[in-house]
């Protein structure tokens, strides 16, 4: 077998510029004939790791990790030695010298890059061929209109390498085969089924060929192109040798040079969601990979970047992954800030960067990713609105559970003075006094202790309801994979907003992500489940098949019983409203009362549709 020969290695060393290929990965500050960046090996916020560049070696003084940068480029790319020489080599244009070895054996190394190589082939041709159809086979037209649609401009199309996968589902594998791929090679492709070697995992959709950060071909995500219930909105190639979710973004080798040059990135949801930013020029947007963000993704952000946008779906699924997103971010050390949901007065409809491009053109899009705010006032508007919903005559109450709301991530914040000053917008705006925010804090703080201490037996304290249960029963339904049977028909019945039990919202909300994601297993769900408590209860209670008897029945009673409490609730507040409209006989009493009758019959008539069975 071939290796690279010494020389050309020295040659490689002598030639390559340190700092420009470090610069590629991490930014880098000059600072007394040294440069400088966080390190990329360990969390840190201030710059421990630098680069010789006569060395041509880099050293962090924080986890005293060192050595060449050929070693850094492996580690960063995760490459071989020779794959990181040949990287190197290309970026410096220099031509390398191969030589044969003799008795040394870098056979295993080589079938891993021989693999590794035809695997970036395959992914390439597939992608160029995906392409071609989109742009020129009929078949692909209700594709095509659907980018139309969706005002995609035709230089994102190809900026975005967009294609189209035939609807013949075992077209792909016989071009293949014709080609001279063998069987075993496609069938660790990642583009086919694991149990019929020839059907392609992807057929009749809408193709966006996910890229490493050299922009090579590793995966692929297939869009429906309309929208059928039987089918998943997207599907994502599985990981593969060289294909993993958490290294990866999408978009970001389109991005980089913006991210690069601005030290900001834009983090949207979706593949369309990026497209739609860069069309409007905003170039520094990418997006998770079909699941959450992740942290390992946040570090990789944070190589270039400082400032962090995010510009996530203006739904209930989407703010609250909002909420999530920060709290991954804020201990990495990245400054946050959010977009501001479309305004309704203007953009009522668009509940998304691609939804507003369709709307309302790439310049409004623009113009909207500017809206931002910090991502403090952004958790103060949310707690706003928490605290106005608990406001109900209880008017502390309201407050505190918006204090409580804010704490976690106050928690998160490393340095006293923006502590500080989160704790005293947090008075402002709440109206409360500062020093009853840090009380409230302090008691927050010693709860929250005794709570990680005690947590092991304190599942008592998550008491089974009418919502709890009906929502852990359509869960454990979800879960045995009959996802497509209850859950659907669930949220149809029952919106989240008519749901008080706290936990059962919590349920809802992580079963909504799953639907949205794709994801059916428990570690799915439960992942999705923010709480410790809730997540252990669930995990408990689901198996023991409580919740999967009688299904159905479980659930029409259920939904019935919640929308008679609540029903029977609104029917009370009017009875009290009426007592009291009777009472004082202010202005025009007589048209309040009739209003309120009426509003009573109304319930009444649906409280007796209910009870008939409806
Ligand atoms: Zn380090």
């Amino acid at each position: 077998m071939p290796y690279i020969s010494q020389k050309s290695i020295q040659e490689l060393n002598d030639r390559m510029d340190a700092v420009a290929i470090v610069s590629d990965y991490v930014k880098l500050d000059k600072k007394g004939g040294r440069f400088w960046a966080c390190c990329p090996f360990h969390n840190e916020k201030t710059a421990s790791f630098t680069v010789n560049p006569d060395l041509k070696s880099y050293y962090c003084f924080g986890c005293n990790k060192s050595g060449s940068i050929i070693n850094f480029v492996m580690e960063m790319d995760t490459l071989t030695f020779p794959e990181a020489v040949e990287l190197l080599a290309k970026k410096s244009s220099l031509e390398l010298i191969y030589e044969k070895s003799e008795g040394h054996d870098s056979s295993l190394d080589n079938e891993k890059r021989k693999n590794r190589d035809e695997l970036f082939e395959l992914y390439h041709r597939i992608s160029g061929t995906f392409q071609h159809i989109l742009q020129n086979n009929a078949e692909a037209k209700d594709a095509n209109d659907s980018l139309i649609t969706r005002s995609i401009s035709l230089e994102m199309i190809n900026r975005f390498r967009l294609g189209f996968s035939p609807k013949d589902r075992s077209w792909i594998y016989n071009f293949l085969i014709k080609k001279g791929y063998s069987k075993e090679f496609l069938s660790s492709s990642g583009l086919f089924s694991a149990n019929y070697k020839n059907i392609s995992l992807f057929s009749g959709r809408l193709m966006f060929p996910i890229s490493d950060r050299q922009g090579r071909t590793i995966a692929f995500g297939g869009r429906i192109i309309k929208d059928s219930p039987g089918s998943p909105k997207y599907i994502n190639s599985p990981e593969s040798e060289i294909y993993k979710k958490r290294d990866n973004l999408y978009g970001l080798d389109l991005a980089l040079p913006e991210i690069k040059k601005t030290k900001t990135v834009y983090l949207a949801e979706g593949y369309m969601d990026v497209i739609a930013l860069h069309q409007a020029g905003v170039e520094n947007s990418v997006a998770p990979l079909g699941t959450a963000f992740t942290p390992d993704q946040a570090k990789v952000l944070k190589r270039w970047a400082d400032k962090i946008i995010i510009f996530f779906d203006n739904d209930e699924a989407g703010q609250k992954a909002v909420l999530s997103a920060i709290q991954t971010v804020k201990p990495i050390g990245f400054s946050c800030y959010i977009v501001m949901p479309p305004n309704p007065a203007e953009e009522k409809n668009a509940k998304d960067p691609s939804d507003i491009l369709q709307k309302f053109g790439p310049k409004a899009l623009q113009n909207h990713s500017k809206s931002i705010i910090f991502d403090f006032e952004y958790l103060l508007l949310k707690a706003g609105i928490l605290y106005k919903s608990g406001s109900n005559g209880q008017e502390y109450e309201g407050k505190v559970r918006a204090l409580h709301f804010l704490f976690p991530y106050i928690d998160l914040l490393d340095s006293e003075l923006t502590r500080n000053s989160c704790f005293e917008a947090a008075a402002d705006s709440l109206g409360i006094l500062p020093d009853a925010v840090l009380e409230e804090y302090r008691r927050y703080i010693s709860g929250h202790k005794t709570e990680t201490i005690t947590r092991v037996k304190s599942n008592d304290s998550i008491q089974i309801n009418d919502e709890l249960s009906i929502l852990l029963s359509v869960a454990v339904d979800y879960i045995s994979n009959k996802r497509e049977k209850i859950f659907p028909n669930f949220r149809k019945e029952l919106e989240i907003a008519e749901i008080e039990d706290h936990n059962a919202k919590e349920i809802y909300i992580a079963l909504e992500e799953c639907v949205r994601y794709e994801e059916i297993s428990m570690d799915d769900l439960l992942q999705r489940i923010s709480t410790l408590e809730l997540r252990r209860f669930f995990a408990e209670h689901s198996s023991t098949g409580e919740f999967s008897a009688n299904l159905d029945k479980i659930v029409t009673d259920g939904i019935k019983k919640i929308k008679k409490k609540r029903l029977k609730k609104q029917q009370d507040e009017i009875i009290i409203k009426l007592r009291t409209a009777k009472k004082n006989e202010e202005d025009e009493p007589e048209i309040i009362i009739r209003e309120l009758l009426s509003e009573k019959i109304r319930i009444d008539n649906e409280l007796l549709k209910l009870d008939q069975g409806r």
